[in-house]
């Protein structure tokens, strides 16, 4: 009987998995070298814990359950909730700001296309204990060079949800409204939200993006909008240091985030050519989220990766390149020294760098010259052979495949001849 998997989750299989775990490698390296600190947390929690801040959206999509114990609990459909809950139980009193990151799957009850899923991976970074829009730089410029790194082709667009709130507000317009309208933007129906909010002020701010010239236009739109204006002089701020730091961004008045706690820079990257799941990142400031979780007043901005979506726009653009790992195959010439060949073997993965080499022990009980043949049918470069006096001599005989000639050498030696490669 043949079982698939569930809908909209994944098996990958090794090839694919060395394609991810570089993604994931690469992105972490720029992390921890800004100083970020990797976290992890449960992937089942209370679902209260998303009911609280999360947003409908997210809400009616969730994997709940009751355990044996009648608990109601959850699949995690994202994360910053869980960093905040961690933050307000056990990191409250460290040194602020703290930098942490995580990576890891998502479950979110979807109709599943290209780029969505039911089961996803989401590699995300939380800023918390720090306001401003020195940090929210911060945030974009780490987003932006993780995928430099990876030497991805992107979009970044800007905005802020405190211009958008603050106009909705001194328009007098009620939360459960707001909400709708900030739904309505965040799915891309700009077109619906005549429907639900028909105001000119408010239908002309969101049409307007572009470049920098797109501020001074939203400044003529808010005019005697006191609120949306002092918003709007962060963004501006933000859009400076930007500038400064040689980072290329759109500014879009209708760029939004779905999720409840934004309150004030967000963000949203693209990759052009993904199709409809385009938006490859995602993030913003929210400053009220910890107090919801029992926490100090903590004001905090970050972001996640849709991680499926970035390992999709890297084979679009054919940048998903792990570094070629070289292969050294050990052989043993009889049964009699498998013991030491798994010796030898275990001494080059602990003396060659993991991160270049690969040592393939045969265990397959073949005759060595099957070994040999299939090695240089393969194209690798190096076999080590052992045999019974290479067990007394404590030595083993390295041949190279490309010359057809092999010396017997220490391992000391042959790590120090691999690595000269
Ligand atoms: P969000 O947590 O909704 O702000 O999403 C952050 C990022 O996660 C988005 O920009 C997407 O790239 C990615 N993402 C969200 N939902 C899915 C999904 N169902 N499948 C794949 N990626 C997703």
């Amino acid at each position: 009987m043949k079982i698939e998997n569930p809908k909209g989750t994944r098996d990958f299989t090794p090839t694919v998995m060395r394609d991810r775990e570089y993604v994931e490698k690469t992105m972490s390296n720029v992390l921890e070298g800004f100083n970020f600190e990797k976290i992890s947390t449960p992937i089942f929690e209370y679902s209260e814990l998303f009911e609280l801040k999360s947003g409908e959206d997210i809400k009616n999509r969730m994997y709940t359950f009751d355990d044996k114990g009648g608990r109601k609990l959850c699949l995690r459909p994202e994360l910053t909730a869980s960093v905040a809950r961690m933050f307000s139980n056990e990191l409250r009193n460290l040194p602020k700001p703290l930098r942490l990151f995580y990576f890891g799957p998502m479950f979110r009850y979807e109709e599943p296309q290209k780029g969505r899923y039911r089961e996803f991976y989401q590699l995300g970074v939380e800023l918390l204990g720090v306001s401003g829009v020195f940090s929210d730089a911060l945030a974009i410029y780490a987003a932006c060079e993780c995928l430099k790194r990876l030497g991805l082709d992107f979009e970044l667009q800007i905005n802020s949800l405190g211009v958008v709130r603050g106009l909705l507000e001194e328009l007098g317009v009620d939360d459960k409204v707001s909400g709708k309208l900030i739904t309505l933007l965040d799915e891309g129906k700009r077109d619906g939200v005549k429907e639900v909010l028909d105001d000119e002020i408010f239908g002309r701010l969101i049409k307007i993006s572009g470049g920098k010239k797109s501020l001074g236009e939203a400044e003529k739109v808010l005019k005697g909008f006191d609120k949306a204006l002092a918003a709007l002089s962060e963004l501006r701020d933000l859009a400076i240091l930007l500038d400064s730091a040689a980072i290329a961004y759109t500014i879009d008045f209708g760029i939004v985030r779905g999720l409840d706690y934004y309150t004030g820079t967000v963000f949203e990257i693209r990759v052009s050519g993904l199709g409809a799941q385009n938006q490859i990142c995602g993030g913003g400031r929210y400053d009220n989220l910890i107090e919801v979780f029992g926490g100090p007043k903590t004001p905090a901005v970050g972001f996640a990766f849709g991680f499926d979506r970035v390992c999709e726009a890297l084979i679009l653009q054919s940048k998903l390149k792990p570094p070629e790992k070289k292969v050294v195959v050990v052989a043993s010439v009889s049964g009699k020294s498998n013991g030491y060949a798994l010796k030898v073997a275990g001494e080059l993965v602990r003396n060659l760098s993991e991160s270049k080499f690969i040592v393939d022990l045969d265990v397959s009980g073949r005759k060595l010259k099957k070994t040999l043949e299939q090695a240089s049918n393969t194209g690798l470069g190096w076999v080590v052979i052992v045999g019974e006096k290479e067990e007394k001599e404590e030595k083993i005989t390295l041949r190279d495949m490309e010359k057809n000639s092999q010396k017997t050498v220490t391992i000391a030696e042959v790590v120090k001849l691999l690595t000269s490669f």
